[in-house]
């Protein structure tokens, strides 16, 4: 038991000074300047550059999060890498990246993102918060805490050094990360099905991909011709390998795959590593090969991905970041969730202070928490078989974008989530969303086991795709409440045309496909018509030759 009358009172304490609890920290501080806040982190500061963490490549909510939410432009900017977006390789097996098809952008779209050195960025998090006045006690382990219903406060004992401390706060949130300190005390630990093991390091210099070709074409492909700050994913059946630079100068390099079919055994050391790399990139395990007295750590995650069966709790406690739930490094979605479920807890702690009640908008922001995460789950689970399939994958990447940019985004951008009016005046339009690209997933997974495509020399250009890149410019737009409404209906008619036109693509040459899941949810006054100039840009028919088929077809 913790001794109540000796300890410090105040009003929120933050398990766990990581990305999450140090975030919410900022935003706490920015909305409630009068908190009382205290965060206890188990390692000592400054922490190492390069090595300290994963999670060091954002996508756009995130970084809307950290660079207008929490205000840190000027720290991304100048002490952080501008990132060049997401880029693939169909590399399995190749030396020649130049003679692969690659997927991206060959210029810089409008909204920015960033690569994390996160061992920087957690440094600069842990003076920021210092310097607004929020207790930040590193290298202090907590040791026991107690959760308590109703009035009481709830409490902590931590150790620092040889000093046990005990503290008292009305709110009490885990940002423990796997240490999942609340999750595992209220058995709330959920498995989802995703079953993918992890497996990174950093290389203590730059791995520098424009490089890995003399043809002054393919360099110049980009502006800047700097593929190297991207998000750079080489990809095959059932993998991905990730190259992210950091600011501090080292690369991190990782492998993540479908377990079913790349046994965790295969990938265990740096050493197997090597060799299993050498079958699927054997470039890249070249440039490792030559790097390799420069490797600064090795870590190895078994089925990383899981979910939780509570996130936020009118009792007046919350969990925020991996100490709640972890989908899938694929598209960087981590740090978005930091930034979704802060947004909540910041919003609830608001409330409860202002002497509101919360309990039924604790249930109201699960739902919506909830829905994010299983909007974003679909798009990786049972999805890794597709990886290397050149037919489908590129319009998966453009359909997980346009769902992406066009709704999960546009809740974020606008500030909606804890609007529920908005909220509600788009929930239709919402719902429909969702179980479309549930089913577009299924569909997209189906056509992946019939069809596939060449492995051309040539590049998908993001940027040149103009109704995809006002997408990414629009998320920096002003919108009222009428125009909100109006945004989301359109990326609604944009998702349905879009599907539209894939199904329509896929049905051209296997008109065994089965689209009636996703007809059922499409506006019937659509017509295949509206849909047909998105995909014109398509330069990789699915090279399966079309069925024989006794006459014309639509969705049925
Ligand atoms: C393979 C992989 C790749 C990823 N790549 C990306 C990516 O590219 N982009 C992205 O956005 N996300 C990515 N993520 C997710 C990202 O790593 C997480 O979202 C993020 O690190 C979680 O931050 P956190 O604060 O919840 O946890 P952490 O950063 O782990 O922080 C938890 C803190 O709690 C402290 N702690 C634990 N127990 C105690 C205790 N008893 N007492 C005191 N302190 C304690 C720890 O010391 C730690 O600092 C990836 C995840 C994986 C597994």
């Amino acid at each position: 038991m913790t001794d109540r009358l000796s300890a410090q009172r105040y009003d929120v304490i933050i398990m766990g000074g990581g990305l999450a609890g140090l975030c919410l920290a900022l935003q706490l501080r920015k909305s409630l300047p009068a908190l009382d806040i205290l965060i206890v982190e188990r390692r000592r500061h400054p922490v190492a550059a390069a090595t300290h963490k994963v999670g060091e490549s954002t996508v756009e909510i995130a970084a809307n999060y950290f660079d207008t939410v929490l205000g840190l432009k000027d720290h991304l900017v100048s002490k952080q890498l501008k990132k060049f977006g997401f880029r693939f390789f169909f590399s399995d097996g190749r030396e020649d990246v130049d003679r692969v098809t690659e997927i991206g952008a060959s210029h810089y779209l409008s909204t920015p993102s960033y690569q994390l050195d996160r061992g920087i960025f957690e440094n600069f998090l842990g003076e920021a918060v210092r310097r607004d006045g929020i207790d930040f006690r590193d290298d202090a382990i907590i040791r026991q805490f107690e959760l308590r219903p109703g009035p009481d406060e709830h409490s902590i004992t931590y150790q620092r050094g040889n000093e046990q401390h005990t503290a008292t706060a009305r709110w009490l949130i885990d940002a423990t990360g796997r240490a999942e300190l609340i999750k595992r005390r209220l058995g709330l630990g959920q498995e989802n099905g995703h079953d993918a093991n992890a497996v990174w390091f950093r290389i203590g210099a730059r791995i520098t991909i424009d490089e890995w070709s003399d043809d002054p074409a393919w360099r110049n492909r980009c502006t800047p011709p700097a593929r190297w700050l991207s998000t750079n994913h080489l990809v095959g059946d059932g993998y991905w390998a990730w190259l992210i630079p950091l600011s501090s100068g080292s690369h991190s390099v990782g492998i993540v795959a479908d377990s079913r079919i790349h046994p965790s055994t295969s990938l265990d050391s740096f050493e197997k590593v090597l060799t299993w790399l050498d079958k699927h990139q054997p470039r890249l395990a070249r440039e490792l090969r030559d790097k390799q007295d420069l490797l600064q750590d090795f870590k190895y995650l078994r089925s990383f991905s899981y979910g939780c069966k509570q996130i936020f709790s009118e009792d007046r406690w919350a969990l925020s970041g991996e100490s709640g739930v972890f989908l899938d490094p694929f598209y960087s979605p981590g740090s978005d969730f930091i930034a979704i479920a802060n947004t909540y807890i910041t919003d609830l702690i608001a409330r409860d202070h202002s002497g509101q009640s919360i309990g039924a908008l604790t249930r109201v922001y699960e739902r919506f928490f909830n829905s994010f995460y299983e909007s974003t789950l679909s798009l990786y689970k049972n999805q890794y078989t597709m990886f290397g399939n050149l037919a489908v994958f590129p319009l998966k990447i453009i359909w997980d974008y346009t769902y992406y940019w066009g709704i999960l985004c546009q809740l974020f951008f606008q500030r909606k989530l804890t609007d529920i009016g908005a909220l509600s005046s788009v929930s239709g339009e919402l719902e429909r969303c969702k179980a479309l690209n549930f089913a577009m997933q299924a569909f997209l997974n189906d056509w992946s086991k019939v069809g596939n495509a060449d492995n051309l020399p040539m590049m998908i250009d993001h940027a040149s795709l103009d109704w995809f890149a006002e997408l990414n410019r629009g998320l920096r737009d002003e919108l009222d409440d009428v125009e909100f409404v109006q945004r989301i209906a359109a990326s609604s008619k944009r998702l349905q045309m879009l599907a539209l036109e894939m199904v329509t693509h896929a049905q051209s040459k296997h008109i065994e496909l089965d689209s009636t899941g996703i007809s059922r949810i499409i506006d019937a006054t659509l017509s295949e018509s509206d849909a047909a100039s998105m995909l014109a840009w398509l330069p990789v028919p699915d090279r399966t030759q079309p069925r024989q088929s006794t006459g014309a077809h639509t969705l049925q």
